[in-house]
């Protein structure tokens, strides 16, 4: 049985609706994204989860039971925000002990617990500490502290590491995702940066607009968007719009904008007459140098337009014959060399069939 049950759970303000009938089934010790763009509902979703609103339809279930009318702080949750909400007066220690005082446990219990807990986050040395003494990271890590020291059944975490810098949000991704292990609690976790996402998620859940457009593994989401908005929503992708001219058990036969017929694997359900677009990742584009080897019957050739260096690797802007546009991903692996092709360059283009998609409209 799924640990938490969403099931048909709707939100409206107004006659807007936020939350559209969205059903999802978390397991006991997942770590479970909810991905979308600003606005697309997940907050929303999770204050429903938490207890601070109530849905206006379906269902959320714990162990089976529902949940409805049972207020936040009767339900074995913790929520983290992004803000930290550290409580400003009390200490490190004061502040991570806090949710064992609530619940009633002796001080000798709640001084043993919080000196494991802060060795857990490496939080020791800075126990005797204010919240305004520490950094952006120590704060959000006695924010996480404080969110498992009293083993709730579901953490719920909402955009907790929105407020930190690059380098600083990559190492606490890292201590999150061994948090979780370690400490075995169900994770909710709600992002609109895909990366972080991709990262940290056993499963996500992309939503759009109220709605659950896939859920799924990280890689399968990447590499298996079951349509043009997962796609273009993760990562970079190529886009061109493209029609689908025979089916055959393996394979489909497109036409597509600028490349003609091109034979990409079957994926979903589609027929002759279809049309959608033709999915590449920039990673997945191998370019070459055009040379007199290479049979040019079978090859699309194109011209570098433009490209961008940022350091490991360079994106390079490829025009082809009728000035539709591909973007090829090239590691820099060559030490000391910013790119390998310049503006003008004429250039061969292709991929591996099995790296290309056909996405339905
Ligand atoms: P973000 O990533 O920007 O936080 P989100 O996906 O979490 O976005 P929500 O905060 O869930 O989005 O909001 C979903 C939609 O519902 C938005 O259009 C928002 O304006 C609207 N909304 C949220 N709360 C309320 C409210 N209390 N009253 C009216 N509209 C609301």
């Amino acid at each position: 049985m799924a640990l938490l049950e969403i099931r048909n759970v709707t939100k409206r303000f107004g006659n807007f609706t936020a939350v559209d009938n969205i059903s999802i089934a978390i397991k006991a010790g997942e770590f479970f994204t909810l991905l979308g763009p600003s606005g697309c509902g997940k907050t929303t979703l999770l204050r429903m989860i938490a207890g601070f609103d109530a849905p206006d339809g379906g269902q959320i279930l714990l162990d089976g039971k529902d949940l409805a009318g049972l207020p936040p702080e009767q339900r074995p949750f913790h929520t983290v925000f992004q803000s930290y909400a550290l409580f400003p007066h009390m200490t490190v220690a004061s502040n991570i002990g806090f949710p064992l005082k609530m619940a009633g446990k002796t001080p000798a219990e709640i001084k043993t617990r919080v000196a494991e807990t802060l060795a857990e986050v490496e939080l020791t040395p800075f126990a005797d500490r204010y919240p305004h003494e520490l950094s952006g990271g120590q704060k959000q890590r006695v924010a996480f502290a404080r969110g498992l020291i009293n083993q709730p059944r579901l953490l719920l975490l909402d955009e907790p590491l929105g407020a930190l810098d690059e380098k600083l949000r990559e190492n606490m991704q890292r201590e999150l995702i061994k948090l979780q292990a370690e400490a075995g609690v169900t994770f909710i976790y709600v992002t609109h940066a895909q990366n972080e996402a991709l990262a940290l998620s056993h499963r996500i859940a992309v939503m759009n607009q109220g709605r659950i457009e896939q859920i799924d593994e990280p890689s399968r989401i990447y590499n298996f968007p079951v349509n043009r908005f997962v796609a273009d929503f993760i990562g970079k992708i190529n886009l061109l719009s493209a029609r689908v001219l025979e089916v055959s058990a393996a394979h489909l036969k497109l036409t597509v904008t600028g490349l003609g017929e091109v034979t990409v694997p079957v994926s979903g359900h589609v027929k002759a007459g279809d049309e959608g677009v033709f999915a590449v990742r920039p990673e997945q584009v191998r370019i070459v140098a055009q040379s007199p080897e290479i049979p040019i019957e079978s090859q699309l050739l194109g011209k570098i337009k433009d490209f961008l260096y940022i350091g490991d690797v360079t994106t390079y802007i490829i025009a082809l014959s009728n000035n539709t546009l591909i973007e090829a991903l090239l590691p820099n692996s060559v030490p000391g060399h910013a790119k390998l092709f310049d503006i003008g360059d004429p250039v061969v283009v292709s991929w591996q069939e099995q790296s290309a998609q056909f996405l339905p409209d």
